[in-house]
């Protein structure tokens, strides 16, 4: 069976979408998410989805609770998936979230929406993403295919500056990263600058 696949130029073909179905997924993502109930897009992930599943950089603004977590991990199962992801080939994705609170939720959604899929994944707390780069051998980072910056002017917030900057200058170059954020500050836009390349600059700010 032929893998979903979406060219650079085909995004807009997708861009009236409203249903996960719709959308060129793979049959074992499109299974978590009925699993899961996931039907309907929520404006955020209709808007980004097309365009980070052609591979794009995408920095996405929208407020609590309007299903950033999903505007990733979608990508990122479709990326490696492709991809014929395997331990072999090292750490594929790293997703940097500003509070342990969080990166167990966005675990949570992994698992549920990622279930038929074979990848690994882990959750590293406590600043020990530098450490295990740092130490690790196994931490194999140099294929890295996809980095995320979930909720990017928390982290920013919270003094990660620095230390984020320098994990993304071990990082390699040729990757594809999606950056989403509640709010687009002047530190988000410092960020994207430092971390993405050519973003789609996404904002949905849904009627109250
Ligand atoms: P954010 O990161 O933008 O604050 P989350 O990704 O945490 O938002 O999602 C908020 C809530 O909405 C979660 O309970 C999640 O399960 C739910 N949700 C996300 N996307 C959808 C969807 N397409 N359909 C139904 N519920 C969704
Ligand atoms: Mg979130």
């Amino acid at each position: 069976m032929p893998i979903g696949r979406i060219n650079a130029n085909s995004f807009s073909q997708y861009s009236g979408c409203k249903l996960f179905s719709q959308m060129p997924l793979s049959q074992k993502t499109k299974d978590g998410l009925h699993e899961a109930n996931y039907k309907v897009m929520t404006d955020i992930q209709r808007a980004s989805l097309p365009h980070a599943l052609c591979g794009r950089d995408v920095l996405g603004a929208a407020k609590t609770g309007s299903g950033k977590t999903l505007a990733f991990i979608i990508p990122v199962l479709e990326k490696l998936y492709r991809a014929r992801w395997g331990p072999e080939d090292g750490v594929g994705c790293i997703i940097i979230s500003p509070t342990r609170e969080l990166a167990d939720q966005i675990f949570d959604v992994l698992k549920i929406v990622g279930k038929h899929h074979a990848f690994s994944a882990g959750l590293l707390i406590g600043g020990r993403l530098l450490q295990q780069m740092d130490e690790t051998v196994n931490f194999e980072c140099s294929q890295l295919q996809i980095l995320v910056h979930d909720e990017a002017d928390r982290i920013l917030d919270v003094g990660f500056k620095k230390p984020l900057n320098n994990i993304i200058s071990q990082l390699p170059k040729e990757r594809q990263t999606l950056l989403f954020s509640a709010t687009q500050t002047k530190s988000v836009q410092d960020l994207a600058r430092l971390s993405l390349k050519d973003p789609e600059y996404l904002g949905v700010h849904e009627e109250a």
